[in-house]
């Protein structure tokens, strides 16, 4: 009799993203690397990054215009002697503003001493080495001073984030041509079926192209991670347990199809046969209702198999995660981003973060029947406070070509029957 999972159980979407959440915190990435510092872009920082001067390095003039005594504005118009000039990149060496005088400046130019503020050039009118302000400014009003936006020795970037231009600006910005990322989890993507064939296969009259391993492993990539793409898995016991076997070698292992309760749905049942946990083996959420989620002890399975150690195990403890996925594509492609990238961006080395999403207002009413979350494939437009989402007419969650139409998810919560057009909603990105 074949094993069947013990701890089956359906979540709320809200419990199995805590659980997720839960399972990824326990999760380490594997290993680091050394990159050339544009080619860490979209990487995850392994080390943190130091502010190696005080920044900026010198009080800093903001705008074009005159180094003064605020004081000395008080009482407008005011004419002040000029008695020197300073441009970026220069020194005020031997430059001191004394009262009734004032120092030409440029953005970006160090501010000499005896002053205290900026008056800009457009509040001004210069005649040969005379300047007379026109307004007032308080002290400090537009020079940073030194070590204002960081002291030497602080932590400018965390290990876990993200390099994006914003980072790379802040490395540049202290001399680092080279920054250590952690390594990209390896994540293996097994698709399964009997009526599924790969895309260079002329497909039969009742079968279909294999689009979900090719859809997962963009999103692994996108998220951080290299596809481990592996054969179709027929619905036949002893080859899909092998495929598991050998999809659990990675870091993670995506399981598609099979996982419905039709008779020929055996991929809980082979994963029982590995000893699994089932943490949930579905979540109130449409599309993706069938998803599961559970791990395997490292060892259960036979002794020629990944469950041996090997490098991808480590930090990830004595067990390996994996997620089936319901083969319906867009089930796929949703469960995905709900539930797996938390894992794989873990493994990757990311520090945790919620979901990432905006509201719009929906074009037009939606009714639908209560009891699940729904994220419905939509097209958002407009921008900021016009901005307005509609769903995409679709077939279920089978119809690829309506999530290629769509640039967003929208989302509705499980205990709306009626949502009125005009109604801010939240919406998930792609
Ligand atoms: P299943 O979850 O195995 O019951 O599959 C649900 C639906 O998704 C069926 O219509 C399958 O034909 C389809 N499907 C399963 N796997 C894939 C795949 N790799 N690519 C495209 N469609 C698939
Ligand atoms: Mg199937």
């Amino acid at each position: 009799m074949a094993a069947q999972p013990e701890q089956a159980s359906i979540l709320s979407f809200e419990e199995a993203r805590a659980v997720v959440e839960d399972q990824a915190s326990r999760l380490r990435p594997r290993g680091r690397e050394l990159l050339a510092l544009l080619d860490a872009q979209g990487r995850v920082l392994a080390e943190p990054v130091h502010a190696d001067r005080d920044f900026p390095p010198f009080p800093r003039a903001t705008r074009d215009g005159y180094a003064i005594r605020a004081s000395d504005l008080e009482n407008l118009p005011v004419d002040l002697q000029i008695v020197g000039e300073i441009k970026a990149g220069g020194a005020p060496t031997g430059l001191a503003v004394q009262s009734g005088q004032a120092v030409a400046i440029m953005t970006g130019a160090p501010v000499p001493k005896g002053a205290d503020a900026v008056v800009m050039i457009e509040h001004t009118l210069r005649s040969g080495d005379r300047v007379q302000a026109s307004r007032r400014v308080a002290a400090d009003e537009n020079i940073v001073a030194a070590g204002a936006e960081a002291k030497r020795g602080d932590k400018l970037l965390s290990p876990g984030v993200r390099v994006g231009y914003a980072e790379i600006a802040v490395a540049a910005s202290v001399g680092r041509s080279r920054v250590v990322v952690h390594a990209k989890p390896r994540v293996a993507v097994l698709s399964t079926g009997d009526e599924v064939v790969d895309i260079d296969v002329p497909p039969g009259p009742n079968q279909i192209r294999n689009s979900n391993t090719y859809s997962l492993a963009a999103q692994v990539q996108a998220a951080g991670g290299d596809p481990v793409s592996l054969p179709i898995a027929p619905d036949e016991p002893a080859r899909l347990s092998e495929l598991l076997l050998e999809g659990l070698d990675s870091d993670l292992l995506l399981i598609t199809g099979g996982v419905s309760t039709g008779k020929y749905d055996l991929v809980e049942q082979e994963l029982a046969e590995l000893k699994a946990e089932f943490f949930f083996t579905g979540a109130q959420i449409q599309p993706g209702k069938p998803v599961v989620f559970g791990r395997v002890p490292c060892g259960a399975g036979t002794p020629s198999t990944s469950l041996r150690a090997g490098p991808a195990r480590e930090g990830s403890g004595a067990y390996k995660s994996f997620f089936g996925l319901p083969g319906n594509p867009i089930s796929t492609m949703v469960t995905f981003e709900l539930f797996a990238r938390p894992m794989l961006e873990a493994l990757a080395g990311m520090l945790p973060r919620k979901l990432m999403f905006t509201h719009a207002k929906l074009k037009s009413e939606i009714r639908t029947r209560t009891g699940l979350k729904r994220f419905l494939p939509a097209v958002l437009s407009g921008e900021f406070e016009r901005c307005e989402v509609e769903p995409v007419r679709w077939q279920g969650s089978g119809d690829i070509a309506s999530v290629a139409r769509s640039n967003c998810y929208v989302v509705i919560p499980p205990d709306r029957e009626r949502m009125e057009a005009g109604e801010w909603v939240p919406v998930l990105l792609r």
